[in-house]
């Protein structure tokens, strides 16, 4: 075997809802965490939840060749969430082939999801992309309609319903990053809810209650407090998280009082070290607020909601 192979090829067909964490970091560079986003399998669908930086490799890595995704569901436009898109769409769009497989490219149109302002902001990006694609077009001879984008924007609303598939946007509230929007997966009797960056809303609460999976993003208010205290010169920027995000603890209160099964913890600010004391640390007291299951979420985890 000469050629690399496609390692941990994931089935075309997922008969249950599935989430995949493609990056559990931020926009600060922490190693081992990618820009935050996820991968939702449904039936032979395939969505994204945003589209950050490393998204064509931690797709890779997760057996999820980019050539399935025509769907991107963004939360908002902080960089961190859309700065993989040219990638991801030009990516998704080729044909590649190895020896065991064909990848086909995709033929449609990319299905772009996301609040308002997002025609506009992904609309600018794909112009940049315009050299590109018209030597894809005319050289590699790529189908012409992958060129494209559909636009649907919704703060708030079913988005998608088709073949037993429900998506639900509703607004969050990220600001001054405005609007910014949460995402409800339901399939197959099980429901997931992506909240995005978001401080702790009721319209979370209103949309997770009951939610098999609640994934939420969450900083460490003493972790971020410990490094102003021992950076004050960068207090500023240190403490930013702390307006539009939400705490641990507050996490936990959400999740206790929607009533979730299953509380999966992403967007680490600061990050965490992937092991048991590390998390551990970094959830102290959630416990005693949320008694379900916690889950630190690290890169390429998988939960398949049976
Ligand atoms: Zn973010
Ligand atoms: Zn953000």
């Amino acid at each position: 075997m000469y050629i690399q192979p496609q390692m941990n090829l994931r089935p075309d067909y997922h008969p249950d809802l599935t989430v995949v964490l493609l990056g559990t970091g931020s926009p600060r560079a922490f190693y081992g965490r990618a820009k935050p986003g996820a991968a939702v399998l449904a039936g032979d669908k395939t969505f994204l939840v945003d589209c950050g930086g490393s998204t064509v490799d931690q797709l890779i890595k997760a057996g999820i060749m980019p050539q399935r995704i025509s769907d991107v569901l963004f939360t908002h436009h902080h960089y961190d969430h859309n700065g993989g898109f040219f990638d991801l769409f030009i990516t998704s769009w080729r044909t590649h082939i190895t020896a065991e497989h064909v990848f086909e490219g995709r033929s449609v149109p990319m299905q772009v999801y996301g609040p308002e302002t997002t025609k506009t902001i992904i609309g600018k990006m794909r112009e940049s992309f315009e050299f590109d694609v018209n030597l894809r077009i005319s050289y590699n001879l790529s189908d012409e309609a992958g060129s494209l984008i559909e636009y649907t924007e919704c703060n708030e609303g079913v988005i998608y319903d088709k073949d037993g598939i429900r998506i639900t946007a509703f607004e969050v509230d990220h600001r001054p990053v405005y609007p910014a929007i949460a995402y409800k997966f339901e399939y197959n009797g099980k429901t997931v809810v992506i909240s995005g960056d978001t401080i702790p809303v009721a319209n979370t609460e209103k949309h997770a209650a009951g939610a098999d999976l609640l994934v939420h993003e969450a900083y460490n208010k003493s972790w971020l407090d410990a490094l102003i205290r021992q950076y004050p010169k960068h207090g500023k920027a240190l403490s930013n998280p702390a307006k539009y995000h939400t705490t641990t603890l507050e996490a936990a209160g959400i999740a206790q009082r929607a009533g979730v099964k299953h509380l999966l913890l992403t967007h680490h600010i600061p990050a965490p070290v992937a092991n048991k004391a590390a998390e551990e640390a970094y959830i102290e007291g959630m416990a005693g607020i949320y008694a379900g299951p916690i889950t630190v979420g690290r890169d390429l985890m998988v939960f398949e909601l049976k």
